[in-house]
C-alpha cells in the first residue's frame, strides 16, 4: 500500500491531512512524493522556525545525537541546563521546566499557578481565568482550560476550575476574579487557533496590573507566539509586561518535541522534588537543537522578522479578495471573501502550502524564510484570493 492508503487504513483518524505527502526539504521550500516542490508558509504548524535541513541547526542535533540521545532526568545533561539559562537570561524568568509539547508545558503552568495560590491563599485558590476563543491544548485539562466549547463536547466532564472571559474586555476579567478564587489569568498574545487575533496592549496591561494588584499569576500561553514569531522574542513583550509565568513549545525545539515553562520570581521555588516530571522532558538532543535556535533569535532577525510582516500586510490588505490582514509577525491571519478552504486548495495548486485558522487563511513561514520566496508565496496567494 502507498502511504496515503496506509494512513487511511492504520492511523486514527484525528486529522483531515491535506492531499500531499511531503519527502523531502530545504529552507521554506518542500518537495513532496511526485518531486513536485511547495513553498512552505505553515513551516510545520510554526515548529520549523529556521525552515527544513538548517544546517546549524542540524548540526547542533546531529553533535549531541553521536554523543548521548537520552538519559532520564535522573541525571545531569549540560544540553538541558545551557537551554535554561539562555531561556532566563533573555527573559527575566528564573526557572524553566522541561516537556515535550504546548499542552505540556501549559498543564505545568496550571500546576504552578494553582500550588502557588493553595500555597499562599488556601486550598480554595484553584481557579484559572482564561478568554473565550483561546486555545491551550488537547489534554483534559488544557481542553477545559480552551475557551471553545465545540472542543470541550463528547470529553466530558473536563478538569474543573476554569472560566472563561471575554477577550479584550477587562471588566468580563474583573467580574470572574471577583466571583471566583483566581490563582491565575492565562492568555495568548496573539489567539492563533482562534483566528489569530492580537489581544489590544491596554487590555493586556490591564491584566497585569489586575494580578499585581491580587496577587493573581499572569500566564502567557506563548507556545505558537513565542520564540521570534512576533517580532519580538516572546509575544508578551510587545505590550510592556512582565508575566509570572511563561509557556513555550513549538518553534523552540526547531522540529523537534520540545516544550518550556518558565517561572518567574515569585513561582520559581513553588515545585519541590517529586511535584512534576516528564521522561522525555529536556531531552539533550531537543535542547542542542533548542539552544542553537534561541542563540540566533538576535534583535537584527527579530527586526527582520517586522520587516517581512510590514511588507506581507502592504501587499495582502486591501488585495481583491481580502477582507482583512489580522495578526504580529510572522502570525498572519487572512480574511478571505471566498471560503478559506477554497484559498488553501487554489494555493496548494499553485504551489504554495497555507494553513487555515477558524474562517481564516492562515500564514506561519519560517523566520528567516528569503525575501524572494516569500514574494513569490504572497503572489500566489493573492492571485487564489481573487
Ligand atoms: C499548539 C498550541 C498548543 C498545544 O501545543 P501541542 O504541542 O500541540 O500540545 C497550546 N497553546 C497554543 C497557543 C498553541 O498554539
Amino acid at each position: 500500500m502507498k502511504t496515503k492508503e496506509l494512513d487511511a487504513a492504520y492511523v486514527a483518524h484525528t486529522y483531515n491531512r491535506f492531499p500531499v505527502e511531503i519527502v523531502s526539504g530545504h529552507g521554506s521550500l518542500v518537495t513532496d512524493d511526485a518531486g513536485r516542490e511547495y513553498i512552505d508558509m505553515g513551516a510545520g504548524i510554526a515548529v520549523n522556525i529556521f525552515g527544513m535541513n538548517d544546517e546549524a541547526w542540524k548540526a547542533a542535533v546531529k553533535a549531541q545525537l553521536d554523543k548521548c540521545q537520552h538519559t532520564s532526568n535522573l541525571y545531569y545533561t549540560a544540553p538541558c541546563a545551557q537551554l535554561a539559562e539562555l531561556l532566563c537570561q533573555k527573559t527575566g524568568m528564573k526557572k524553566v521546566f522541561f516537556s515535550n509539547s504546548g499542552a505540556e508545558a501549559n498543564e505545568c503552568a496550571i500546576k504552578a499557578a494553582r500550588k502557588y495560590a493553595q500555597d499562599k491563599k488556601g486550598k480554595e485558590y484553584s481557579t484559572v481565568v482564561t478568554l473565550l476563543n483561546s486555545f491551550h491544548g488537547r489534554t483534559l485539562t488544557t481542553l477545559a482550560a480552551t475557551g471553545q466549547a465545540h472542543y470541550h463536547e463528547d470529553f466530558t466532564p473536563l478538569t474543573p476550575g476554569f472560566v472563561y472571559a471575554a477577550a479584550n474586555d477587562l471588566e468580563s476579567v474583573k467580574k470572574l476574579v471577583a466571583e471566583n478564587k483566581v490563582a491565575g489569568i492565562l492568555f495568548e498574545a496573539v489567539q492563533g487557533e482562534g483566528g489569530v487575533i492580537p489581544l489590544e496592549k491596554a487590555f493586556v496591561q490591564g491584566l497585569a496590573q489586575l494580578c499585581a494588584e491580587e496577587d493573581i499569576l499572569l500566564m502567557a500561553d506563548e507556545v505558537q507566539i513565542g520564540n521570534g514569531r512576533s517580532g519580538a522574542l516572546y509575544g508578551y513583550m510587545n505590550f510592556g509586561v512582565q508575566p509570572d509565568i511563561v509557556s513555550t513549545a513549538k518553534g523552540l525545539g526547531g522540529g523537534l518535541p520540545l516544550g518550556a515553562t518558565l517561572l518567574g520570581e515569585k513561582v520559581q521555588n513553588v515545585f519541590a522534588p517529586g511535584d512534576h516530571g516528564s521522561t522525555f522532558g529536556g531531552n539533550p538532543v531537543c535542547c542542542a537543537g533548542a539552544v542553537n535556535v534561541l542563540n540566533r533569535l538576535d534583535d537584527a532577525l527579530l527586526q527582520s522578522v517586522r520587516e517581512k510582516s510590514a511588507w506581507i500586510v502592504g501587499a495582502l490588505s486591501g488585495a481583491p479578495g481580502v477582507e482583512d490582514v489580522t495578526g504580529m509577525g510572522l502570525m498572519l491571519g487572512i480574511k478571505t471573501v471566498k471560503p478559506a478552504a477554497d484559498v488553501v486548495a487554489a494555493c496548494r495548486e499553485g504551489g504554495v502550502l497555507v494553513l487555515t485558522a477558524k474562517d481564516k487563511v492562515r500564514l506561519l513561514p519560517a523566520l528567516n524564510i528569503p525575501m524572494d520566496v516569500l514574494k513569490k508565496a504572497v503572489a500566489v496567494i493573492a492571485a487564489a484570493c481573487r
